[in-house]
């Protein structure tokens, strides 16, 4: 037995997302045992759904270490990188393929194939469902007490938050709250693309489609399980949701209505919300500050979107989640469970790495949602391709 595997110290996950699990599984292949709290009865990571591009530097480095990455290389979709950027006339100015005989660097799994490839991996019994943090209370001798809803109160050495952008475990470190981007994504799927809508098969292509012009825009993604993902996008007031009138339960005439807020929107594109579900999922886009830290705190520390949650328009979210939970594992381990040094290393880490991609993301996002955002997004990736063939 090694000296790590005779840990008599108390790590609380809390949130079984992404980066919740990556750290639990790397913990416990370097015989660390941790208990995952998630609010949910079960994993519910297939409904979250959602295509994710694992980048070469980030996000498949922390699937090597976690010992999961031939299992990923065997799920990962590296034609899903392709890439089509339109304007809403259905100008076309990027038409990205991949080539089939060369890998690429930022292959797609669904998110729900990614989060059972790292359950699949970890003991059982170490993740607890139906357990919603509902608040954390420092206590003197330097513990955390953590109360669930449902009653149950658990005292631990160290509480790491991983519960996303809402974080239960954040307001004990700071005051500083996440913020409404201006940006409104309304979620749709094309189920069953290739079969139930050929057309819209060939148009969208193998990966991913972005139409962008007046501020909104309409984003198709196709995942592993043959559906498209579509993204509504619109810069909105915060209270748009509730004010618009817009029915979202009653899709048809919810459909209607958006198809409205696209009418000079060319034809093949406005498909992508005809040809959709009786699902909508309307959500705002949250962020962190860019640069956000908090006020050090013994025992307690965040990864992931609880820790820097940013616009998704960079690709890094789950990237990040996942460095973050490499990253803090490791500084646990190098630092055999001395939790303060190990909390001051990764703190101090990962602030600056976030911090630039937290920073992109914005920059990012501005971009996307100019007047002119296609010819922008265009220039900016093909100057990025010209820099990189230098
Ligand atoms: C529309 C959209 C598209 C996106 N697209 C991309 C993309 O293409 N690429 C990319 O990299 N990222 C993308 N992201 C971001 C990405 O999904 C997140 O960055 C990533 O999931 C963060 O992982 P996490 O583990 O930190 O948090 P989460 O995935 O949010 O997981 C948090 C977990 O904590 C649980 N939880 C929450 N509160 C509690 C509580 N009180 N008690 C117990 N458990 C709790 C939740 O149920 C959940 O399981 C997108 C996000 C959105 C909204």
């Amino acid at each position: 037995m090694s000296a790590l595997s005779t840990n008599q110290k108390q790590i609380a996950i809390v949130g079984g997302g992404p980066g919740g699990l990556t750290l639990a599984l790397i913990l416990q292949k370097y015989g660390i045992q941790t208990t995952i709290y998630e609010r949910e009865m079960h994993d519910k990571s297939r409904e979250r759904g959602g295509s994710l591009d694992i980048h070469e530097e980030t996000g498949q480095k922390v699937l090597k270490e976690a010992g999961v990455y031939e299992k990923f290389q065997e799920l990962a979709r590296y034609e899903g990188e392709d890439f089509r950027l339109f304007d809403k006339a259905g100008r076309i100015y990027l038409d990205e393929e991949t080539d089939s005989h060369e890998k690429g660097t930022r292959p797609e799994i669904d998110r729900g194939a990614l989060c059972e490839l790292l359950l699949d991996e970890m003991d059982a019994e170490n993740i607890k469902y139906g357990y919603k943090l509902e608040r954390c209370v420092s206590l003197e001798n330097g513990m955390t007490e953590l109360h669930f809803e449902n009653g149950v109160v658990e005292t631990v050495d160290l509480l790491i938050g991983a519960d996303g952008a809402f974080s239960h475990v954040r307001p004990l470190l700071t005051d500083i709250d996440i913020e409404y981007s201006g940006l409104t994504m309304l979620e749709l799927n094309v189920l069953s693309v290739e079969v139930n809508h050929p057309d819209l098969a060939e148009f969208n292509k193998r990966g991913k489609m972005f139409a962008l012009a007046d501020h909104k825009g309409l984003i198709g993604q196709l995942n592993g399980d043959g559906r498209i993902k579509v993204y509504a996008c619109l810069m909105v007031e915060r209270n748009w949701i509730e004010t618009c009138g817009i029915p979202f339960h009653q899709a048809k005439e919810a459909k209607e209505q958006l198809l409205a807020l696209f009418s000079d929107w060319d034809d093949q594109l406005k498909n992508y919300i005809r040809y959709a579900g009786d699902v909508i999922i309307p959500r705002r886009i949250y962020t962190l500050p860019v640069g956000f830290k908090w006020n050090r705190h013994k025992g307690v520390t965040l990864i992931g979107d609880a820790a820097h949650v940013m616009s998704p328009f960079a690709g890094e979210g789950v990237n990040m989640a996942m460095f973050d939970a490499m990253e803090l594992a490791l500084a646990i381990v190098r630092n055999s469970l001395h939790i303060e040094k190990a909390i001051e290393e990764y703190e101090d880490i990962m602030y600056e790495y976030s911090s630039e991609k937290a920073q992109e993301s914005e920059n990012s996002l501005k971009l996307c949602f100019s007047k002119d955002a296609a010819i922008n997004l265009a220039e900016m990736m093909n100057s990025f391709q010209e820099n990189r063939d230098l």
